[in-house]
């Protein structure tokens, strides 16, 4: 048995469903980085592996609050502090029905090891609710954060844990969140990340993690050897931030955008996308993507009912790029085939573990540029932090600074992550190259600071 089957083994306990993508995002870091484990006796002698895979501590506390109808509501809320060798905690909140302890600590072991990456000072974490935001009134929602910020700020500020925004929690949750936070302690600090720019926000967060990802790709694609996005067709899943930013970048590169998807549907507009109208459904009006082929008809809507199990209908869209920018597991091993016999060269994960792990199997085999998760999105902790940089030195930079330190950034990332790759004798593999240049930043961190 290899040192990473021995490994996994160990840790893996199946009884517990609900930890099932934890396990998942855990085997593949385990598996990359058994060369640097074999290569190096002093991550086994400090114990590094048993020591990151359970997190520091998780918070877990009861949210009450009350709705429009006078109706009480209960809640759960969570923090998974996982890991603050290299800074304070630092990772997102999500709202979202679906929210359980197991997606939130899969959630912050990557973001211990996509922080890491950026090079920048901040440990990992997450948090969040299984509050759904969807349908519910502003009065409703800012209900909700009051409640739930009314437990979290004792274990949160500015130089122990930054949460921020991710899937349901975006500007205006944030700043519900920041003022009840502020109402408590009588503390004026950037203790969130995300904020709107007119109380501490940095320009270009919203932007941050859509633009890395496609400045991500273009850096691959050059290092690669292959054509840039210029005149490209690509294909995008997902209508939310991340989503919508990255079609945005495409667009201003001169790429073409076809696709969007949310929770019911897909949108394939042959043309490219009408940008305008998307940020006006899904941002401003919170509407579903059927809406957009009223304006226009010509485009094609294909509810999620429609496509064959097993696969979406987004991934049979032939493009010479694909962004996946949902949420976890929405691309299978039957939309990797997909992907690649429609001709596709290169995968790039906005979303966090878009693919399953049988789906980067088939990229990895069929030499597709595939850019994982936790190195092409970290442009939005990375803006993060230059928000926190922003916030503690009381200046605000520009939107051009903010671009081209993000655009760096990712440059640095992409390059880190492909050198790694070739020093561990794994050339062109993005997954191993991330996973290994991650673990030894913090893994190095752990060992300096002693048990
Ligand atoms: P948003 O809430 O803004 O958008 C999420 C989008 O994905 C929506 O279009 C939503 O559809 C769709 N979606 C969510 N869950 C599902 C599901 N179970 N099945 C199908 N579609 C779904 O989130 P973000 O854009 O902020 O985040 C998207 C992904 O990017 C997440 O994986 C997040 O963790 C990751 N990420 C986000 C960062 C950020 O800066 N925001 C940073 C790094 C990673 P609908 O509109 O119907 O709800």
């Amino acid at each position: 048995m290899s040192i990473a089957e021995d490994d996994i083994k160990k840790f893996e306990r199946a009884d517990c469903e609900q930890d099932r993508v934890f396990y998942q995002a855990m085997e593949e870091v385990i598996c990359s980085i058994s060369p640097l484990l074999e290569s190096d006796e002093r991550y086994a002698r400090h114990a590094i592996l048993e020591r990151l895979v359970v997190p520091d501590r998780i918070i877990k506390f009861k949210v009450v609050w009350m709705d429009d109808n006078q109706n009480i509501q209960v809640n759960t809320g969570y923090r998974v502090q996982f890991n603050n060798s290299l800074g304070p905690y630092k990772g997102g909140l999500r709202f979202h029905p679906t929210v359980n302890e197991g997606i939130l600590k899969f959630l912050g072991f990557e973001q211990i090891l996509k922080n890491s990456l950026t090079g920048l000072p901040i440990g990992g974490g997450k948090g969040g609710s299984d509050f759904d935001p969807k349908g519910k009134s502003d009065f409703e929602v800012m209900k909700f954060c009051s409640a739930f910020m009314t437990e979290l700020h004792k274990y949160i500020g500015p130089r122990m844990d930054i949460p921020a925004g991710d899937i349901g929690v975006g500007a205006r949750e944030i700043g519900y969140l920041f003022g009840e936070y502020k109402k408590i302690t009588s503390s004026y600090e950037g203790v969130l990340t995300g904020k709107p720019f007119m109380f501490g926000g940095s320009l270009m967060r919203p932007e941050a993690t859509g633009y890395g990802a496609v400045y991500f790709t273009e850096t691959m694609l050059d290092m690669e050897g292959k054509e840039s996005l210029e005149g490209k067709i690509c294909t995008i899943s997902g209508a939310g931030n991340v989503a919508l930013h990255a079609i945005e970048k495409l667009q201003q590169i001169g790429a073409i955008p076809v696709t969007c998807t949310d929770s019911k549907g897909t949108i394939y507009d042959p043309r490219g996308v009408d940008l305008c109208l998307l940020k006006e459904l899904k941002l401003e009006k919170r509407a579903s993507l059927e809406e957009y082929i009223v304006a226009h008809p010509e485009a094609k809507y294909i509810p999620v009912s429609e496509y064959p199990k097993g696969g979406h209908a987004v991934w049979d869209i032939p493009c010479y790029a694909a962004f996946p920018c949902a949420t976890q597991n929405e691309l299978t091993e039957i939309d990797a085939q997909n992907l690649i016999s429609n001709g596709c060269i290169s995968v790039t994960e906005g979303a966090n573990m878009p693919s399953t792990p049988d789906a980067v199997d088939a990229f990895l085999a069929h030499k597709l540029c595939f850019a994982p998760a936790k190195a092409a999105n970290a442009g939005g902790v990375a803006v993060s932090e230059f928000e926190m940089a922003q916030n503690a030195s009381m200046s605000k930079w520009s939107f051009e600074k903010v671009d081209d330190k993000l655009k760096e950034t990712m440059q640095q990332i992409c390059k880190r992550v492909s050198l790694t790759a070739k020093d561990y004798g794994v050339e062109g593999n993005y997954v191993d190259g991330a996973n290994i240049a991650g673990f030894k930043r913090v893994a190095d961190a752990m060992i300096a600071e002693g048990i």
